[in-house]
Parts: structure tokens; sequence; C-alpha cells
């Protein structure tokens, strides 16, 4: 017994210790300008910039020189924001991200109550539960379509909001919702 126990106390030991060890000798260090960068970006995680979150692409902008223009959710404001930040030029934005602003809608008549979309969202914009009919909060949902691929019945829908051009910033205009203005 007392063999059994000091066997697995000296196992324990060891294991401690190489853990120590891996922690210090793979240890890898944040970049600060990239949270920074980070910090800047509306967490929605949604993908449309084409890295698979909000992370990923602004340690691609500080590390690969990747362009700056590229967040749909944020658009102009955040191009601006980390241009300033990085002191790089402002750029005009990248195609996906100059798409009008819309929210996903879904059909009442057509709903099966799967929750695939609900699963899909990664800002939590769907309401709904097991067999019952699922519908999209419009304030919380970016636009990003990433709830429309799963759905097996295909009934949701983007819907365009209107959106007008409130004042210039050169050389480029910042838009605002009308939803947001009222
Ligand atoms: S598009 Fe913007 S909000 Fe969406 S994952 Fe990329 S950086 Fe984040
Ligand atoms: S488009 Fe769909 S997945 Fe994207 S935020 Fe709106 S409801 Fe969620
Ligand atoms: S994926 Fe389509 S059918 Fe399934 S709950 Fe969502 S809207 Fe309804």
């Amino acid at each position: 017994m007392l063999v059994a126990i000091l066997a697995i106390t000296a196992l324990a030991t060891v294991f401690g210790l190489l853990l120590g060890y891996s922690a210090q000798r793979f240890h890898v260090e944040g970049d600060p300008i990239a949270d920074q960068v980070e910090a800047l970006l509306p967490q929605t995680q949604c993908g449309q910039c084409g890295y698979p979150g909000c992370k990923p692409y602004a340690e691609a902008i500080v590390k690969e020189d990747e362009a700056i223009n590229k967040c749909v959710p944020g658009g102009e404001a955040t191009m601006l924001a980390i241009a300033d930040l990085l002191g790089r030029e402002p750029m005009a934005l990248a195609e996906d991200a100059e798409k009008p602003k819309a929210v996903a809608v879904i059909d009442e008549q057509e709903c099966i109550g799967c929750t695939l979309c609900l699963q899909a969202c990664p800002v939590d914009a769907i309401v709904g539960a097991a067999k019952q009919l699922h519908s999209v909060i419009a304030s919380e949902c970016t636009g990003c379509e990433l709830c429309l691929k799963p759905c097996p019945v295909e009934c949701i829908h983007m819907v365009p909001i209107e959106e007008e051009v409130t004042h210039w910033k050169w050389p480029y205009p910042v838009r605002e919702s009308l939803a947001d203005a009222a």
C-alpha cells in the first residue's frame, strides 16, 4: 500500500514538473498590437472577413499585412479606427463589406423548427425551440448569412434595411441605418 502511494506521488511530481516545463517552454506571447486591433472589431465572429473570427483577422492584419477593409459589420468606422491605430492609409471597403445592410427574416409558414439556424448564428440573434417556429431578432442580426445554408427548407431570406449617408468623413461616407438614427 505504502509503495503504491509513493509511486503515485512520484508520478504526480514528475507530471507536474513536465507540465510546468512545457508551459514555460512552449508559452506563446500574445501580440499586444493585435489585441488592440481585435478590440476595435465588433466581436460578432461572423467570418465575413474570410477568417474564422475577429481574433484571427486582427492577427492577420498585424502579422501578415492583411487589408484592413474586410470587416463587414464594422464597415467604414472600424476600418478608419484600425487605420488610425496602425498609422495605415484608409482604404475603400472590400466588395463584400459594401453589400447593402440586410437582416435575416424567417418565413413563418415554411419553418419546421429544426433549430439548425439557431445553432449556426454566432450572435444568438435567432430565437426558437425544437419543432417550434423560429424568428430573428432584427436588432441583433449582423446580416452575416451564416444561417441561410443550414436551413433545410430554405425559408430564411435576407431583407435589405434602408440606409442613408448621414455625413462624410473624408474620403468615406459614414452611413447609419434609419432604425439607428431614429
Ligand atoms: S467580419 Fe468583422 S465581426 Fe465578422 S469575424 Fe471578421 S472581424 Fe469579426
Ligand atoms: S444573418 Fe442569420 S446567422 Fe447571421 S446574425 Fe443574422 S440571424 Fe444570425
Ligand atoms: S433552419 Fe430553417 S426550418 Fe430550421 S428552424 Fe431555422 S428557419 Fe426553421
